[in-house]
């Protein structure tokens, strides 16, 4: 069906847009949305025909397994057949909609984006698909050798000619541009977006093959293993005797906090227009309501989105540039299969923020075209948050941050399971490899990955690290119980600022570590060594 099955990707490019081209450009894009929106329509009716007729009915009562899964699919087909759900059925359908001109082919196309919405919703894969606003249907695309065209230079879609902006020479980029314009072409997509009010519009080349590949992004060769937590992210190589722990994304907080101080200011504005539809309480009245937007209003709120997008943008090169890191390390990623959403669930606010789900989808992604395998095992066969080396399984709550077993390994918890995942071979960890990679080093890297970590912008270590002292298993205790000498640390307490009363502080901290030990740096930068 009509899904791209070869590879693809995306070249994008500005597009010269005068305001007569643009007002036609948003007329057709109109009458594309109010296809959209009949076909949505047709499709849901459709949809609630077929799943009442006794032939869905009995179709269902079929069973799913082997035997009956040709059986099964046709009577589905058929099904699906009598009462036109079909993605070609609604092309037909969307062909007999008179509206103004956007071309055949783009109302196929659009009639096919419609289709697959209602279908997604059929299958459970998604909710409900919505009707478009005026104003929130935003890109058109066509077909090969179709309407809306591309001729090296600009776009053309019946009778407008769009040129395109390209890169001036030398600018950084531009190979990347190249490698797109000089790959197969397989259709193009006209992009309309908002930026800072301004209304842009982007050409977007879907060429055949693979996206460029920058010569510094060089794949790894060896294991990897990752640990992703709600705001951490633990990564181990034990082939190159490597670890580290960091905070998940954590430049973005303070786009996060513009975010929170733009929505409290377009509350406070929202409140101030309409004191008429607010209770004493603060609450909003129920029923109809009229609301005043004011210009500041109106204001806050372009401001507000263009924060968002910039967030999104950000997020997204912060991915891309751990992705590439990654990658770097080795070229065989293992990590456990986690429920994003349910992270989402129960930590809200900072996992929407740092999303390690749409993470981990860059990495499946880019791991294709870069040559990388990950596996992504599953948690109930591994369970490498309670096991241990020495084949010991115990439980631990989400507040224990260390790994302490009577075997005498200590490790901090999320690195200890980013090395174990390195370990895992088809779906089962492989202990006597990861007592090999133990034994010769691997306990040391994670030490100093530990004391390598970054406290957050703050000043802080997040919990999660497990180096605050007032949290569970303190890595004090647990480095002196080791008992080997390295990185003896008095007591580990919070970053504080110099404070000016006590000159005591502020000189340079005294350790009976060895000078040169990556573990000791780590530990003075950031912990800091109390005097008293
Ligand atoms: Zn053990």
């Amino acid at each position: 069906m009509g899904r791209i099955t070869s590879p693809s990707f995306i070249t994008e490019l500005p597009l010269r847009v005068t305001p007569k081209h643009e007002s036609t450009i948003l007329i057709r894009f109109e009458f594309a949305r109010q296809l959209y929106n009949a076909c949505l329509g047709e499709g849901l009716r459709r949809l609630a025909l077929m799943r009442q007729s006794k032939a869905y009915q009995s179709a269902r009562l079929i069973p799913k397994d082997d035997d009956h899964k040709d059986e099964r699919k046709r009577a589905f087909d058929e099904v699906r057949k009598t009462h036109q759900f079909r993605d070609y059925d609604l092309q037909a359908y969307a062909a007999t909609i008179k509206i103004g001109w956007i071309g055949s082919q783009v109302v196929q196309t659009v009639a096919t984006r419609a289709f697959r919405a209602v279908s997604q919703y059929a299958y459970g894969k998604r909710g409900k698909p919505r009707f478009k606003g005026r104003g929130q249907f935003d890109s058109i695309e066509g077909k090969q050798k179709a309407v809306v065209q591309w001729d090296g230079k600009a776009l053309r879609w019946g009778g407008l000619i769009l040129p395109a902006i390209f890169p001036k020479e030398g600018r950084k980029g531009n190979d990347v541009i190249e490698y797109g314009l000089n790959a197969r072409l397989k259709f193009v997509r006209l992009v309309r977006r908002k930026l800072n009010g301004k209304t842009r519009f982007y050409i977007q080349l879907v060429c055949e093959g693979t996206p460029f590949q920058k010569p510094k992004n060089k794949v790894g060769c060896g294991l990897v293993g990752l640990d992703i937590g709600p705001s951490t992210i633990a990564i181990a190589a034990p082939t190159h005797r490597q670890a580290e722990l960091r905070q998940f994304c954590n430049e973005l907080r303070k786009d996060q906090r513009k975010v929170r101080v733009e929505q409290r200011k377009l509350d406070r504005q929202r409140r101030a227009n309409n004191p008429q539809n607010y209770n004493e309480n603060g609450t909003v009245k129920n029923g109809a309501k009229k609301w005043i937007k004011s210009r500041n209003y109106n204001d806050t709120k372009r401001r507000l989105s263009e924060t968002h997008r910039k967030l999104a943008a950000h997020r997204e090169s912060l991915h891309g540039q751990l992705v590439n890191h990654v990658f770097s390390l080795g070229n065989q990623v293992n990590l456990e299969k986690l429920s994003y959403r349910t992270f989402q669930k129960m930590f809200g606010k900072s996992v929407g923020m740092r999303a390690p789900g749409m993470f981990v989808s860059m990495l499946r992604r880019k791991a294709v075209t870069a040559g990388v395998s990950v596996t992504e095992f599953p948690t109930r066969t591994t369970k490498l948050s309670q096991v241990c080396l020495c084949g010991q399984v115990k439980k631990k709550s989400l507040s224990d941050r260390w790994h302490v077993c009577d075997c005498g390994v200590v490790a901090q918890r999320d690195l200890f399971s980013a090395f174990l995942a390195a370990c895992v071979e088809s779906e089962r960890l492989n202990a006597d490899f990861a007592r090999d990679f133990w034994q010769s080093g691997m306990d040391a890297c994670l030490r100093v990955a530990l004391s390598e970590a970054k406290p957050a912008i703050g000043g802080d270590f997040p919990a999660t690290f497990g180096l605050n002292r007032s949290r569970s298993g303190s890595p004090v205790e647990v480095w002196m119980k080791t008992g080997d000498g390295r990185g003896v640390v008095a007591s580990v307490s919070q970053r504080r600022e110099p404070d000016k009363a006590c000159p005591s502080s502020r000189t340079p901290p005294v350790s009976p570590a060895p000078q040169g030990c990556a573990l000791h740096r780590g530990a003075e930068r950031a912990v800091g060594i109390s005097q008293h």
